[in-house]
């Protein structure tokens, strides 16, 4: 997880930097769930397994770990929102392709996962835009709103997301 992406996992949460960033994943217009807990050991002590509030999915949560178990860079619900917890400041915005090797799925200039061009059709849009590089070099800055596009799109590209808060 955490290592694979070349950052460093912690026992617990720091908040030093703490800002959100929000992934929508489309497949033929379906929206496929971004799982909770990525960037999180789900099954060591410490580790809090809960339910969402209507009670249909895990949500993880860190207390404090003995060995580290938390990467600054993670999901707690299956919201979509990426969570950026760090004890440092001022660093470089992580990057969705880290985000991605946590999840354990390629995501290059070709393929999504298991997607890859030409076979699929892929778009990728952040805050509504589309996005023409390659998408492992996004950075995942405050409030961005990243949309994968993989096959018929939604109705709707989404440009934004209500984050509760200022993080
Ligand atoms: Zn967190
Ligand atoms: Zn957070």
């Amino acid at each position: 997880m955490a290592e694979q992406a070349g950052l460093v996992a912690e026992p617990r949460e720091y908040l030093v930097t703490h800002l959100h960033a929000h992934l929508d994943v489309f497949v033929d217009g379906e929206q496929i769930r971004v799982p909770a807990g990525i960037g999180i050991a789900i099954g060591l002590a410490g580790v809090r397994d809960e339910m969402t509030p209507d009670g249909t999915e895990h949500a993880y949560f860190v207390d404090t770990c003995d060995v580290p178990c938390l990467s600054p860079l993670h999901t707690h619900d299956p919201d979509g929102i990426i969570h950026e917890e760090s004890r440092t400041t001022n660093h470089p915005p992580y990057m969705l392709g880290e985000f991605f090797t946590e999840w354990g799925l390629k995501l290059d200039a070709s393929c999504v996962g298991e997607y890859c061009k030409p076979d699929a059709l892929i778009r990728i849009y952040v805050n509504g835009n589309l996005f023409e590089g390659d998408p492992a070099e996004i950075p995942l800055v405050k409030h961005a709103e990243i949309a994968i596009v993989i096959g018929q799109p939604p109705d709707t590209i989404p440009d934004s997301w209500q984050f509760v808060g200022d993080q």
